[in-house]
């Protein structure tokens, strides 16, 4: 039996977030935008639209804010450059639509959702993705539009040593984890049908031309009509996990509910030497958040509830 008519929930990204390093003010900063993404998200779900229009709303606003790594306030490369990536799934029918290494596009989420609706294809990189945006109408920015001053900090810190992200020769990779920032929502609509979307400048200091797990489908990214998830984190583990397809798997071959399931996948995960977290929900409206750092932005909103947001683990 559905526990609610339509249900939401999204994150902002997972990673070492001291609650010491973050002011009372922008605390409330980062608790308006979860929330103002949240009312987009159930604004279309109350309509009676679908969980995909209504994942890619809630993403707009979140890839808007600068608060966030994914359109504006993306992390810079290596070589001090945006590269987004970005992915877009629909339960019922699988299909799917993903982009990566966009430099231009304000909404990469459209992009990856244009993709989708419009190419024939499933995943477009780099310039003939940026081309494939523009051809399909949307948004460009130039790099000063993506560029903040913290994330620019953020990059000159990384680099300081000369070495890369997750460089094999660092004392412990995932010391590089920082703080994500990732955005992703996943959604069940009126109809029953569920939806996942996920955005990312992807990590800080990143070789450039690395693809993380948010644009590959079934890692960062995943939807049927079992589950829709959307992961945070260090991506080259959740690829290696395939973390968002297996907790679909667990779910279909092993009854696990949401919450066993992701956290299972999530030990993988960390088994793996990768730290992150998981947003999850299921036919019925349930909902899993797991996350193994000290904080996960993120939200929920049902039919049933109201807007909720949390970023630490109580
Ligand atoms: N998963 C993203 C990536 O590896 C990073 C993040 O979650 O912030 O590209």
């Amino acid at each position: 039996m559905r526990r609610t008519d339509f249900a939401m929930a999204l994150h902002g990204g997972a990673g070492a977030i001291p609650r010491a390093s973050m002011s009372d003010a922008q605390e409330a900063q980062y608790r308006a935008v979860l929330a103002e993404a949240l009312t987009a998200g159930h604004r279309v779900l109350a309509a009676g639209d679908t969980a995909l229009e209504a994942v890619c709303q809630a993403l707009r606003v979140m890839e808007d804010s600068p608060l966030f790594n994914a359109g504006r306030g993306s992390v810079f490369t290596h070589k001090g450059e945006i590269e987004m990536d970005a992915a877009v799934m629909v339960g019922r029918t699988r299909a799917a639509g993903a982009v990566c290494q966009l430099k231009a596009v304000k909404n990469p989420v459209f992009a990856a959702r244009a993709v989708m609706e419009r190419s024939g294809h499933v995943l477009l990189a780099a310039a003939g993705a940026q081309a494939f945006a523009e051809s399909a109408g949307m948004e460009t920015a130039p790099p000063d539009y993506f560029r903040t001053e913290e994330r620019w900090q953020q990059l000159l810190t990384a680099r300081g040593d000369g070495r890369l992200a997750l460089d094999s020769d660092l004392p412990n990779p995932t010391a590089a984890e920082g703080k994500f920032g990732t955005v992703g929502a996943v959604a069940l609509d009126r109809s029953g049908g569920l939806a996942a979307a996920t955005s990312t400048g992807g990590m800080t200091n990143k070789r450039w031309g690395r693809i993380g797990d948010s644009p590959i489908l079934g890692a960062g990214t995943w939807a049927d009509e079992t589950v829709a998830v959307s992961a945070t984190g260090v991506g080259e583990m959740f690829i290696r996990a395939c973390a968002a397809h297996e907790i679909s798997a667990r779910m279909r071959f092993l009854h696990e509910d949401v919450l066993r399931a992701s956290s299972a996948v999530l030990d993988d995960v960390a088994r793996l030497g990768g730290r992150g977290g998981l947003i999850v929900i299921d036919a019925e409206g349930h909902i899993a958040m797991p996350f193994n750092t000290a904080g996960m932005f993120r939200g929920r909103v049902s039919s049933a509830s109201d807007i909720e947001v949390a970023i630490y683990s109580d």
